[in-house]
């Protein structure tokens, strides 16, 4: 069964893909479409996104939206985590957290995932949200994967995901955990099936 991942992010593609059933081919369509993603929640947004898809492809679709979430900015930069600091690099965004957080002690976090599953024939729309929890580093530490990942710590490593990198992410991380338990919905109900 062919679904569409809609995001042109390829780390995100990357991230789901790990963590796909065999009985699924994902495709990417590359739809130049700008979707408004006003909602108030990650739930919201990636419904907004999954319909939006869904109904230009007239195909099945799964959508993300994400974020990191905490604690001591009562959840700040969440919903905005994409857009906080627009035009700026990810080291100025981390920056500017960092700086946010000087003299808090509580560093407690978590990222964020609602995936959305939409069906535009049978009009089936399935969304869950994953998450991991951590705290946020005193300094930028790694180089590998994307975003906020430098100066996340997930909780039971010290590294950050900057560091631990995608071996670790594949199997912790909020985007694997909302895709999998997605996914095993999925089957459960009968929509996708072996
Ligand atoms: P979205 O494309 O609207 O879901 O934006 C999600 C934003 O949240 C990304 O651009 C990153 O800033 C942040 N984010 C989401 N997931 C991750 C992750 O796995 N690592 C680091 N940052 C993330």
């Amino acid at each position: 069964m062919k679904i569409c991942v809609a995001t042109k992010n390829e780390h995100k593609v990357h991230e789901i893909a790990l963590v796909l059933p065999s009985v699924i081919e994902l495709a990417i369509e590359d739809l130049d479409i700008d979707v408004e993603e006003d909602g108030e929640t990650f739930i919201e947004n990636s419904i907004i996104k999954a319909l939006e898809y869904g109904k230009h492809l007239n195909e099945p679709v799964i959508a993300d939206d994400s974020g990191l979430s905490i604690d001591a900015l009562d959840g700040f930069p969440g919903v905005m985590s994409a857009r906080y600091m627009e035009g700026h690099n990810y080291i100025e965004k981390m920056e500017s957290i960092l700086t946010l957080l000087k003299n808090s002690t509580d560093r407690s976090a978590r990222f964020v995932c609602a995936a959305t599953y939409f069906n535009p024939k049978s009009k089936f729309l399935l969304s869950v949200e994953g998450y991991v929890h951590g705290t946020i580093a005193y300094e930028i530490r790694g180089e590998q994967g994307f975003g906020y990942d430098p100066i996340f710590i997930p909780d039971g490593y010290d590294q950050t995901f900057g560091e631990l990198g995608k071996d670790v992410k594949r199997f912790i991380s909020h985007r694997s955990n909302a895709f999998k338990k997605l996914f095993d919905l999925l089957l459960k109900t009968g929509e996708i099936h072996e």
